[in-house]
């Protein structure tokens, strides 16, 4: 079975579209964006929402699956962003449906700390035997990726009895007090939302594209050089860092960064957590982005891709280490709820029976191609990095190199105008990141890249 040939109906009895890989796989405007059912719901958004929680692209969903997503008015989108990195086996994943559905009849919650079920403790198992490693392991099931980078943490001072925290340049870690303070980026993540959590430091991070190209093992000396002046090993609990930098700008760090950063960790009593909350599950071309230079972090952390569009995430790791906590010191009333526990279960078996760490890596291979053929006509086009499904260009004046952010602002305009839905990152606003789902077909990816052609052309 692949993820777009279950046929079934595409309409329900009101008309709109069923969800699912079963939509039709195209694009296809027909009023502009947005149109009119969108803009009334826009209205009411603005009268209704907190004007904080932002919006990408001005349509209202009311289908999605394979590629697609079907706004309000009927138009279908190129997908080129997975809601961030989150339906990687596709919307409406007939596997996760048919679990999902099951366990709403059964039960919905009890919550896992008080009346415990089966599929939390499948969960687990699955993430012991995924995540890198072959240790003995330990998880333990939240609910938001912020949350379970929060558990990460106290897990860490928990086990070291040490309070500091470093994270890097660039980093995204989440929204919550804590994740805010490992947060990087001020605007529009932390400006005005402080004071921040103590004893969190930042070191420098690898970005090959602006740091002259320098090796790897250079750029973690120096990192281990700020953190030893500036911090010191023995009030260090954690080192938090992405293996790909998500939100910061896709920056893959240089060859020999993450494992020399892993060695001093773990030579120092410092725990080293991997945020693979956006990397993780099969989105790189591999099961987490660890994987590709074979690194094994003390504790991973995922969410994102983990359930299917279900809101579940984890903390993964060194039994010993994640077994320091004493009983009630971890959970939370809805961690672990079933209907995301089953969900995960079957979108595991997706990423698994679908063979989807190999489309990832073929998506990738598709997508390099195509934006490495743009580059070379197109100086603008500074860099084209990520890995597997996880994609970027950043965007610069080819006269001095500095950041064009009003340029991909007009690109990714242009892309949501055309019915193609991107994305933009990076802490100076440049980058378009491109994030499919995995079922996405070749000739919609195609396509879509075809558009961002024409939004450069049109400069
Ligand atoms: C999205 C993200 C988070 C936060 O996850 P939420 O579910 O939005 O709280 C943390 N770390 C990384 C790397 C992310 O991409």
């Amino acid at each position: 079975m692949t993820l777009l040939d279950t046929a079934s109906t595409t309409s329900n009895d009101s008309g709109i579209p069923l969800g699912g890989p079963s939509l039709p796989q195209v694009r296809r405007l027909v009023t502009s964006i947005p149109g009119p059912k969108s803009q009334a719901l826009l209205a009411r958004k603005s009268s209704a929402v907190a004007a904080g929680v932002g919006t990408t692209i001005p349509v209202f969903t009311v289908a999605a699956g394979g590629g697609v997503i079907v706004d309000a008015d009927g138009n279908s989108l190129i997908d080129l962003g997975s809601g961030i990195a989150v339906t990687g086996v596709g919307n409406s994943n007939p596997r996760v449906v048919a679990a999902v559905t099951a366990q709403l009849a059964q039960f919905t919650h009890t919550c896992f700390t008080v009346a415990p079920y089966d599929s939390y403790v499948e969960v687990a198992e699955a993430l012991n035997r995924l995540t890198p490693g072959d240790h003995e392991k330990r998880s333990a099931l939240f609910t938001s990726g912020a949350e379970a980078v929060e558990n990460a943490v106290k897990i860490a001072r928990h086990y070291t009895g040490k309070q500091a925290v470093v994270a890097f340049d660039h980093a995204y870690h989440g929204r919550t007090n804590l994740t805010m303070a490992l947060t990087a980026k001020n605007m529009p993540y932390k400006s005005g939302f402080g004071p921040f959590a103590p004893e969190v430091y930042r070191a420098p991070l690898s970005y090959p594209y602006r740091d002259g190209g320098l090796d790897g093992v250079t750029a973690a000396k120096n990192a281990i050089t700020m953190i030893e002046k500036q911090i010191g090993a023995a009030n260090l609990a954690a080192m938090i860092i992405e293996p790909i930098q998500g939100e910061g700008g896709f920056i893959v760090p240089a060859e020999g960064f993450l494992p020399t950063l892993l060695a001093w960790a773990q030579a120092n009593n410092v725990v080293f957590i991997a945020d693979e909350v956006q990397t993780g599950f099969a989105r790189t071309g591999a099961m987490f982005a660890s994987d590709h230079e074979g690194i094994v972090p003390d504790l991973i952390v995922t969410a994102k891709g983990i359930a299917g569009g279900l809101p579940l995430s984890a903390v993964t790791g060194r039994a010993e280490i994640m077994d320091s906590s004493h009983a009630g010191g971890l959970g939370g009333t809805y961690g672990g709820n079933p209907l995301a526990c089953v969900a995960a279960l079957a979108t595991i078996e997706s990423y698994e029976e679908d063979n989807l760490v190999q489309r990832a890596a073929d998506i990738g291979t598709l997508l390099t191609g195509r934006l490495n053929a743009l580059r070379v006509n197109d100086p603008r086009i500074g860099d084209v990095r990520g890995r597997g499904a996880l994609i970027a260009i950043e965007l610069v004046d080819p006269a001095t190199g500095e950041p064009d952010a009003a340029l991909t602002n007009r690109v990714a305009a242009f892309a949501h105008a055309a019915g193609v839905l991107v994305l933009t990152c990076g802490t100076y606003g440049n980058v378009i990141r491109f994030l499919p789902p995995l079922s996405i077909s070749d000739e919609l990816l195609i396509e879509g890249i075809g558009v961002i052609a024409e939004a450069l052309a049109a400069g």
